[in-house]
């Protein structure tokens, strides 16, 4: 079983708490940004960002516009496609929690081949050492019973942790509920992975990945 993490995009504000809190729990260093024309910043996910909102928008067939947020991360997949080019333990999935963990052993992994493994265009290689990095799912606070940094950080209910048999049966009310307004609204891969994504409508008009490659 182990847990699972909602995100119900359809809440999201786009307060960017959730990224913050990740940063500061995993004291991982800001990362100097620039104007490139998007609220989206830093611009991607890096060996030192681990979760990033994502920005985007658009205009629909009807004429309205849509300004959607899609806040990224490692969804913890039950068979993790990363794992395909690991050779001896540089990934890990934990028992208990369903935790992907890399070690520091992902150094010796091929970082190409791990990156085209995922569907979801996570990992990230520290150009200094090599090292690979993503989210951990917070593994030192949910193994001592505490929910992951960015859960805690959010003020408007999008994330929600827990058993990941209750996190499904949520997700999917969520959708019936979202349905009557957004008839494509949808829980993005929901049997294959413990991050589940709801949303409004064509996960790709919110990220290019947000539904797998
Ligand atoms: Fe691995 Fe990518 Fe799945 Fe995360 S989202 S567990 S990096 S395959
Ligand atoms: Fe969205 Fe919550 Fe993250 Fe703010 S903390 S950006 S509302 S998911």
């Amino acid at each position: 079983n182990g847990y699972s993490i909602l995100v119900d995009t359809s809440k999201c504000t786009a307060c960017r708490g959730c990224q913050v809190a990740c940063k500061q729990w995993n004291q991982l260093p800001a990362t100097k940004t620039t104007n490139w024309g998007s609220y989206q910043n830093p611009k991607d996910l890096s060996a030192e960002t681990w979760k990033v909102v994502r920005f985007a928008d658009g205009v629909n067939g009807n004429g309205k516009v849509y300004w959607h947020f899609f806040t990224d991360q490692c969804r913890h997949c039950l068979s993790p496609g990363c794992m395909a080019a690991v050779e001896k333990d540089e990934i890990v999935q934990d028992e208990k929690t369903g935790a992907v963990i890399f070690t520091p052993n992902t150094k010796d992994l091929d970082f190409k081949a791990t990156l085209e493994g995922c569907p979801y265009n996570i990992p990230r290689q520290d150009p200094k050492n090599k090292q690979l990095f993503k989210c951990t799912m917070c593994f030192d606070r949910i193994s001592n019973n505490q929910i992951p940094a960015c859960v805690k950080s959010c003020p408007t209910g999008t994330m929600v942790f827990g058993e990941r048999d209750k996190i499904v049966d949520m997700a999917k009310k969520r959708v019936q509920e979202l349905k009557k307004d957004f008839p494509q609204a949808q829980a993005l891969n929901v049997d294959d992975v413990r991050v589940i994504y709801v949303v409004k409508e064509d996960p790709k008009k919110y990220y290019q990945y947000a539904a797998g490659k």
